[in-house]
């Protein structure tokens, strides 16, 4: 490495234009700049250690440093670096990566559409959808419904998709055909009183309504994520998806689930999709398919909508889209290893095992806290509320920018956590042991202790 230790800090603000990030945040304490990683924990440029509690952004499933994922991407950056699936060229390692994909599938599945980011994956899948409906002869079913609260990606029809106005204001979004209903938030949504199983049918009626008035020929797709990631990570409450699915099924409304958070284990199941017992038309993954090694996506595609796309291909002419790096031999090469990895070290079987250690130990080192509203999530996913007031849920104010400052408070204790506002939360590496989650849970008591 040639970068100036000293000097690098002042280099990356002058260089760097760093996304999601507040400039004057950046101005005032500097950049923490990560060089290494093993296992769980990364270092800085200082040689500070941390425990990864995040786990980079929820894709680092098999931990930093994986030999066969790394060996993998060198050996196949080395026979051949690119080449493309444009006018059907094709690669061998591709197709083997295409073929797993589809045996590892929640439910059958008939293809799979690759891409670099989950952003593009989602984009992807909203053009799939109008496509499909274009070619069925339906040009009127086109609104796609999204949560408030969701979290789709960065693009411009995926931020429009994303229900965090945070990302709409001084961008002019959203834009599209894109509807918001009201995120399952029990703990901040729900009426006073109101069990999970009265609020998720409030919201199966909010769904319907939303329907019966914009008329259900005009509604193509719902998106959701299985569980709520960087919208405040929210797991549905009970009978959620039990009481929606049925309504999107009456009135032909595709449903797509975006695991690519969930996808590959975090929640326990290989996909999320297994753990809300739903299923999907269409799924989006990425991140975790190559654990993060390789920017890589991958759509998969139901028989529903295959059927006809191959049926109206004739018609249709080239299905005119795709990305230079829609199936590139290096991402399938890591891809590979990385599924493999998934299986031989029993990932998701230890995701099943920590995860509720993991949630368990929160709730007993914060038993009866007076700022911890809620603990939430599923598997290796968990946010912590922090409130001013437990009795009545009243949030800090967010001048106080509590949550941020517990940020800071476990990145000087040695962890990495990430704030949602005043929630905190966790994703760690897949591949965590009891022992390092007690220490993150410790760690994380000690940095909240250093606030309050
Ligand atoms: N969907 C979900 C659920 C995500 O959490 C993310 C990113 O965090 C995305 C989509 C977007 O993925 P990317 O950042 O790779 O574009």
């Amino acid at each position: 490495m040639t970068l100036d230790i000293q000097r690098a800090g002042q280099i990356d603000q002058a260089s760097l234009f760093h996304p999601f990030t507040w400039v004057e945040d950046l101005k005032r304490e500097g950049p923490n700049v990560i060089t290494e990683g093993k296992g769980v924990r990364v270092k800085d440029i200082h040689g500070n250690e941390y425990l990864d509690g995040m786990a980079g952004l929820w894709c680092v499933n098999l931990g930093y440093g994986c030999q066969e994922v790394v060996d993998a991407i060198a050996a196949q950056s080395e026979r051949l670096s690119f080449f493309h699936a444009f006018n059907g060229m094709s690669t061998d390692v591709v197709i083997e990566c295409a073929d797993e994909l589809l045996k590892r599938a929640p439910v059958p599945m008939s293809r799979v559409f690759f891409g670099a980011s989950g952003s593009d994956a989602n984009e992807t899948q909203i053009k799939l959808i109008w496509y499909y409906n274009n070619l069925l002869g339906r040009p009127k079913k086109k609104k796609i419904i999204a949560r408030w609260n969701a979290y789709h990606g960065s693009g411009v029809l995926t931020s429009s998709l994303t229900g965090l106005p945070g990302m709409h204001n001084l961008f002019d979004l959203p834009i599209g055909p894109i509807l918001h209903v009201t995120a399952p938030h029990h703990y901040r949504k729900a009426a006073e009183g109101q069990s999970e199983r009265e609020f998720s049918r409030a919201l199966a009626a909010e769904l319907e309504e939303l329907i019966a008035r914009e008329g259900a020929d005009t509604i193509a797709a719902f998106f959701a994520e299985p569980v709520m990631g960087a919208g405040g990570l929210i797991a549905p409450p009970e009978g959620y998806f039990e009481e929606i699915v049925p309504i999107l099924r009456r009135h032909d409304i595709l449903l797509v689930l975006d695991e690519v958070v969930s996808g590959f284990g975090r929640l326990g199941t290989y996909w999320g999709s297994q753990t809300i017992n739903v299923e999907p038309d269409l799924i989006t993954a990425a991140k975790g398919v190559t654990s993060g090694y390789f920017p890589m996506s991958a759509c998969f595609i139901s028989p529903k909508l295959w059927e006809v796309f191959e049926a109206e291909a004739p018609r249709a002419g080239v299905f005119a889209h795709g990305y230079t790096y829609s199936a590139h031999p290096v991402g399938a090469a890591a891809a590979l290893a990385a599924l493999k990895a998934i299986d031989d070290k029993k990932v998701v079987e230890n995701v099943a095992e920590v995860g509720p250690y993991l949630h368990q130990a929160m709730r007993n080192a914060f038993a009866d806290d007076p700022i911890v509203g809620e603990i939430r999530g599923i598997g290796l996913m968990i946010g912590i509320e922090l409130v001013k007031n437990k009795a009545t849920k009243e949030p800090f104010p967010a001048s106080d920018r509590v949550g941020r400052r517990v940020l800071q408070a476990a990145a000087q204790k040695g962890l990495i956590t990430r704030a949602l506002g005043d929630t905190l939360v966790f994703a760690p590496p897949l591949v965590i042991n009891k022992s390092e989650i007690d220490e993150l849970v410790q760690k994380f008591k000690a940095a909240v202790d250093a606030v309050r």
